[in-house]
């Protein structure tokens, strides 16, 4: 009885101990990573890291850098630009460190205590997947700058950032702890929050209770009035749209420079680089606020409702999805679309947005070679890595999936006779979501929902539209909404249907040639460089004068220079590829209308 008693005891003893040590685990320090950045020599486009982490008695740990960055789908090998790695014990004492492969190195422990790893990155490429550092601000995506200890994706991180005497501000998703102090639950959401440090302007609104903020990063000709009324026009449409913002702040952040451009989304911001003096050109900002509306559309498609491989993240290689026809596609349908909704854009604004996008897959022979559904599955190598023929043989999951995502919407109102729209497909995909927000959806779950809002079967549609390549019916489904669409071809000047490169005034060189132009049945080539038409010299001033003066079935003989020689090419000039023209019908029935404006709408 007593030794039952004393092993009773002994038990319990263990028990307890065992509660309070796993609770100790799950809230205390061992379940952390620490990293500190500091930016000795900014003017060389250094940030210096150090990461802190417990062994955990483990005699080996390995550290790892991310290949690729989400969202951008291409591997970029961020190791590249680490230099000087160092591991210490918590007395400073050097550790053994070694690379294990392209992105890894591992660590002999000296058994239990901390480890620090010390490193610096450098970073000079200003887009918004990688970084830059100079003397003046730093921009850095966490995947390229903070390694992850392998096997503790799901470990809490903490930063603290040592900023330069002069620099004053910090924008990022983190969540701040205080002024220099930030932290997020695990590695997925800490790497999703890039940070500029610097003198940045910050701008400030309220949208339901929740603070957005808006990083203008360098200078530009912007009007901090304007951009805040048109970001709070957006997020509010988009609010409408799903019923809530997921989010308890946002940040905007927009770097301005001298040429470039491209976004990226992450869960509670984006970033995106501009063109600082684009913002006081109407065509240019309107196409500015399409990039702002698509990544913050991502707030909801891509870093909510998701296919099962985005997220959690596989950092080691590529991931594959069929499914970007829905992440890209629907999120560059919807992006114009909203702003239109949101009396951003008028119906001329909209449809010239929709005609460039017809007009991208309308115009080329790709849209016979691949499917969305391939596109989206091969983008790591050919959409991001696009040549001379891209045209040729593939299309933009962006651009075909915004119009297939265009068909879709018509079809279900068609169906239902706009009572429902592509909307209620969104907001059952979010609904899915939020019911389980740690997985992401099955690649059968859209044609599913789709079929259950429409009411109809959608097996050919999906066969036709998104596993195949049949011609998209886009004439036939815009005249259900009382739009036209007119191929303009005729009223195009002589063409030779290739893109050209002028190196001088009178050194023009072809970068593209086009299939189905007649420069390509002529054997037209990448990198030819035009000397004459008929004997008479062209510069970039008279080529088109010079073609002008010939008529569709001419033959007239091209002299070039290919690869430093000189050939004559015969080509017979044909029409042009189409190109086409959106135009709202005179006199649209009251159908018409009634599809029109639930397309527009909701
Ligand atoms: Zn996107």
């Amino acid at each position: 009885m007593i030794i039952f008693r004393i092993n009773y005891k002994y038990i319990i003893g263990i028990f307890i101990y065992l509660i309070f040590f796993q609770n100790l685990t799950q809230a205390g320090v061992n379940n952390e990573t620490h990293y500190t950045i500091s930016f000795l020599q900014p003017q060389n486009h250094y940030v210096n890291v150090e990461m802190t982490f417990d062994s955990r008695g483990e005699n080996e740990v390995s550290v790892s850098l991310p290949v690729w960055t989400p969202g951008s789908y291409m591997i970029r090998e961020f190791a590249r630009h680490i230099e000087k790695v160092n591991a210490y014990t918590s007395d400073n004492s050097p550790l053994e460190i070694f690379k294990t492969n392209k992105n890894s190195w591992k660590i002999i422990t000296n058994g239990p205590g901390k480890i620090s790893v010390k490193y610096r990155v450098y970073c000079n490429e200003l887009t918004v997947r990688t970084s830059q550092v100079n003397i003046d601000n730093a921009f850095l995506n966490g995947s390229n700058i903070f390694m992850f200890v392998r096997g503790r994706l799901s470990d809490k991180c903490v930063l603290k950032i040592n900023l330069p005497k002069n620099w004053k501000n910090i924008s990022t998703g983190l969540k701040k702890i205080s002024n220099d102090l930030y932290e997020s639950d695990n590695y997925d959401d800490f790497i999703d929050c890039p940070i500029v440090a610097g003198n940045q302007e910050i701008l400030e609104f309220t949208v339901s209770g929740k603070k957005h903020f808006i990083c203008m990063a360098g200078k530009g000709n912007y009007e901090p009035a304007k951009i805040i009324s048109d970001f709070k026009k957006i997020v509010e449409v988009q609010e409408k749209l799903f019923g809530d913002l997921p989010y308890n702040d946002f940040t905007f952040i927009v770097m301005l420079v001298q040429a470039g451009g491209g976004g990226l989304e992450h869960k509670n911001s984006f970033a995106v680089i501009a063109d600082r003096n684009l913002f006081d050109k109407p065509e240019r900002y309107r196409r500015f606020l399409g990039l702002i509306s698509h990544e913050f559309f991502h707030t909801w498609n891509v870093k909510r409702i998701r296919p099962e491989v985005l997220g959690p993240f596989n950092y080691d290689s590529e991931v594959y999805t069929k499914m970007h026809y829905v992440t890209e596609g629907w999120t560059s349908f919807y992006d114009n679309v909203l702003l239109r909704r949101a009396k951003i854009f008028n119906d001329e604004e909209y449809l010239t947005m929709f005609e460039n996008e017809v007009n991208d897959i309308m115009r080329f022979q790709g849209r016979f070679k691949q499917s969305l559904e391939e596109s989206s599955f091969d983008n790591w190598i050919k959409y991001y890595r696009q040549d001379e023929n891209s045209k040729n043989s593939q299309i933009s999951y962006y651009t075909k999936g915004a119009l297939v995502a265009f068909l879709l919407d018509m079809e279900i109102i068609k169906a239902t006779n706009a009572e429902k729209s592509l909307d209620e497909v969104l907001k059952l995909l979010y609904d899915d979501y939020k019911k389980n927000p740690s997985k992401g959806y099955t690649d059968g779950r859209i044609k599913e929902l789709s079929e259950q809002v429409s009411g109809i079967n959608m097996d050919n549609f999906w066969r036709d539209y998104i596993a195949g390549t049949k011609d998209l019916p886009l004439k036939e489904y815009l005249e259900l909404a009382g739009v036209e669409l007119i191929n303009t071809t005729a009223d195009d000047k002589i063409t030779l249907d290739v893109e050209y490169t002028y190196i001088t005034d009178s050194v023009i060189m072809i970068n593209k040639v086009y299939e189905g132009g007649s420069g390509y049945a002529a054997g037209l080539n990448f990198r030819d460089k035009l000397i004459s038409i008929e004997d008479e010299m062209v510069t970039k001033n008279n080529l088109q004068s010079v073609l002008d003066k010939y008529n569709i079935g001419d033959e007239i003989e091209i002299k070039i220079d290919r690869d430093g020689l000189e050939k004559t090419v015969s080509v017979i000039l044909k029409t042009g590829l189409p190109r086409y023209k959106m135009k709202i019908m005179d006199n649209r029935s009251d159908s018409q209308l009634k599809f029109y404006n639930k397309w527009i709408y909701g």
